[in-house]
């Protein structure tokens, strides 16, 4: 019998809960820190190419600014929801402390499916989003960034729009923007950059060397395609990835044994990371169902897809041999999951910590754009590895020291900065 799928913000609040229990936060802080600061939800009224009218609805959620300004991105989802953009809120205030970057947490989203709608429709979803939310967002405030199915062409849209409102250029009030545009360069590259950095800083710890390893990664979008870019460069080898077939609707996973060719990948690969299922049959792929991914003999799971994707019913299906995962993806395990997961002692390194390299990124955008000076690529990839690295050995020699999972580690650091921001304020 299938399990009731997890409310995302449930999940976000069971976690702050049970660390809040093992810190001992006292009542108030508790519920603070449970729940956003502010949430906004909102109609945005879009002509459509064929003349007709519809409303979409946008949300922005802002959890926590006692560390700094909000930061986070905006999805486009048929399936988003409040709560969803909530629990990601929440997990970007945990994100920004565990890296010890200055901001906050927030998260923003439209209900809409980019896959139909035409660009001049997306570019008017873009400018409803930022009508509706200018007063409450600004470089000082709340930075928005991309995120699921958006783009560095939606935020040069926002950015425009907000411009236009403000009379005055303002790079800084969102990130991931084209390069030359106010966009940093490396961050396209930076989470799954990120997401390797901190991979092999744990196969440092366990002890195994990176090339002589295989793994699967869920999803084949941008956190997907430069975790396997650099994994690959260093050694690794992917056995497979999976992605989510619209045509379909359903997702299919992509197997070649002697490991997947990346660029072969790309070249039959949709803006949307949907891989051309026949195309990849003619290059020699074994098509697989959806879940595959996660049943294969390799050291390492990558889920880089979407939350809510090692549950109770599948989890049992991971491999004896999965030594590792690292999620790319923002909560893709589900708490019964992680349970079984260290039941097993299969390492994780989790969310919060693993895909924060974009938000690091987006910070020393935010930084650039401020200062109107812009780094070379090899100086921001290289204070994002020290960035990532360093946090990685924090959250590591804390779980040594404690005896706690690498997850409840990243959620003590990340709350107990963000519980002390807010007493230092005068907040609690
Ligand atoms: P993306 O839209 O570029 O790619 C998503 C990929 O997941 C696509 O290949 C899609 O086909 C695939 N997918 C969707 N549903 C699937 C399913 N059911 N099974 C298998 N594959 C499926 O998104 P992205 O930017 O790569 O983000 C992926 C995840 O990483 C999300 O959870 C996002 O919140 C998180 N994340 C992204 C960033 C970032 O900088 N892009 C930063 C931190 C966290």
């Amino acid at each position: 019998m299938k399990t009731k799928p997890f409310n995302s913000f449930e999940l976000a609040q069971m976690q702050f809960d049970r660390v809040s229990e093992q810190l001992g936060l006292d009542a108030a802080t508790r519920e603070l820190l449970r729940w956003p600061l502010r949430e906004y939800s909102f109609a945005i009224p879009v002509r459509l190419d064929d003349g007709t009218m519809k409303v979409f609805r946008g949300f922005r959620v802002q959890h926590n600014d006692a560390r700094g300004p909000c930061k986070g991105g905006i999805r486009f989802h048929p399936m988003e929801t409040l709560d969803t953009v909530r629990a990601l809120s929440m997990w970007m205030t945990w994100k920004c402390a565990v890296v010890d970057i200055p901001l906050g947490g927030a998260k923003g989203g439209v209900i809409c499916d980019p896959h139909n709608l035409s660009q001049r429709e997306q570019e008017q979803i873009c400018r409803g989003f930022v009508r509706q939310i200018s007063r409450n967002v600004g470089p000082a405030v709340d930075v928005p960034a991309p995120d699921v199915m958006t783009s560095a062409q939606h935020m040069l849209w926002m950015l425009d729009e907000f411009e236009i409102l403000e009379g005055a250029k303002s790079p800084g009030f969102i990130t991931g923007k084209p390069v030359g545009m106010g966009g940093s360069l490396g961050r396209k590259e930076a989470t799954g950059f990120g997401v390797v950095f901190t991979l092999r800083e744990a196969l440092k710890e366990l002890g195994i060397r990176l090339q002589d390893t295989r793994a699967c990664v869920q999803g084949f979008g941008n956190v997907a395609q430069y975790a396997i870019r650099l994994y690959q460069q260093i050694g690794g080898t992917v056995l497979a990835v999976s992605c989510w077939d619209q045509e379909d609707q359903e997702a299919h996973t992509f197997r070649k044994q002697a490991g997947i060719d990346l660029d072969e990948l790309l070249a039959i690969t949709d803006q949307f990371g949907g891989i051309d299922k026949a195309k990849a049959s003619d290059l020699g792929y074994d098509v697989l169902p959806g879940e595959a991914w996660l049943e294969q003999d390799v050291d390492i799971l990558i889920p880089a897809a979407l939350e809510s994707q090692i549950t109770a019913d599948n989890v049992g299906k991971i491999s004896t041999k999965v030594k590792i995962i690292a999620e790319g993806a923002n909560g893709p395990t589900e708490p019964q999951a992680d349970a079984t997961v260290n039941d097993r002692d299969i390492f994780v390194i989790p969310d919060l910590l693993a895909n924060a390299g974009g938000v690091t990124c987006s910070y020393f955008e935010q930084v650039q754009s401020n200062m109107n000076y812009y780094w070379v690529k090899d100086e921001v990839l290289g204070k994002l590895d020290v960035q990532m690295t360093s946090a990685y050995i924090a959250v590591s020699n804390l779980a040594r020291k404690e005896k706690l999972s690498m997850r409840d580690a990243a959620y003590a650091i990340a709350v107990r900065r963000v519980a002390q921001a807010c007493r230092d304020r005068g907040w609690i």
